[in-house]
Formats: C-alpha cells, structure tokens, sequence
C-alpha cells in the first residue's frame, strides 16, 4: 500500500466509498462523480500507478477485472443493453488518478468517438 494514494485507502477501507464488489485481488465502488446512470471504478487492491505499469504477472489479475465487471453488468441488469469498460492512461489519456483503476459505465447510450 502506498501510504499517500487515495484508491489504497479506499481498498483498506481508510476512506469510506460505496463498494459493490470485494475480493482478495480486486475493489469495486461508486465513482463519487458519475458519468453515466452506472459508473463503477474497479481497482486492483495493489498499487499499480498506471496501465503502463503492468507486467505479465498481472495477466490474471486483468482477466479477472473483465469477469468482475461482466458481473456487476449483470448483477444490476445492465449487461444485455451492454456498458463501456475504460482505463485512462497518463495525463493526455485523462489519468488523474494515479493507482490503476477501470471505469465501468453503463445505463446510457455510449457515443463514440469518447471526448
Ligand atoms: P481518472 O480520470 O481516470 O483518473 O478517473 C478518476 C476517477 O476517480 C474520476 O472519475 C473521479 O470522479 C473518481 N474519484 C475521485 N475521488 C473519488 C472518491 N473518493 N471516491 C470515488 N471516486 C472518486
Ligand atoms: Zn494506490
């Protein structure tokens, strides 16, 4: 854990959030400024600063995130009409946030291409 990065507190449970999905690898909560009607950010509990970051050890770990997000789809209902699952990497990419995470969005029509 690193002791300054807000999204390990909130997988230590440091700072509260709305969590919809805990394991032992990944933490799911509310984004606390929504963009969409379901707006979900999925983070591995280990800090990892950006998707750059990622080695071929964290394979697994990556998969899993799409299984947990696939379920959180479907758990709230939002799967059929189907979601939108991102990760912004550095500041050009939209990162502001600097412990790894994936913003699933659901609920609403998508556009594309994203702003
Ligand atoms: P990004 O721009 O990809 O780094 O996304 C960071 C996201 O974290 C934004 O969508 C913020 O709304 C969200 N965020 C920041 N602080 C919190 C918090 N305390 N709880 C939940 N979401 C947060
Ligand atoms: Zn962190």
């Amino acid at each position: 854990m690193i002791t300054d990065c807000l999204f390990c507190k909130i997988a230590a449970g440091e700072i509260p959030a709305k969590v919809v999905y805990s394991d032992e690898t990944l933490v799911a909560f509310e984004d606390i400024n929504p963009q969409a009607p379901h707006h979900f950010l999925i983070i591995p509990r280990k800090h990892i600063c950006t998707a750059l970051d990622l080695t071929t050890a964290d394979n697994e770990l990556i998969g899993h995130v799409y299984q947990v997000a696939g379920k959180i789809a479907h758990d709230l209902d939002f799967s059929e009409d189907g979601f939108r699952l991102v990760t912004n990497c550095n500041s050009a990419g939209g990162q502001v946030v600097w412990h790894l995470h994936f913003h699933l969005l659901g609920g609403r029509d998508m556009e594309w291409p994203p702003g």
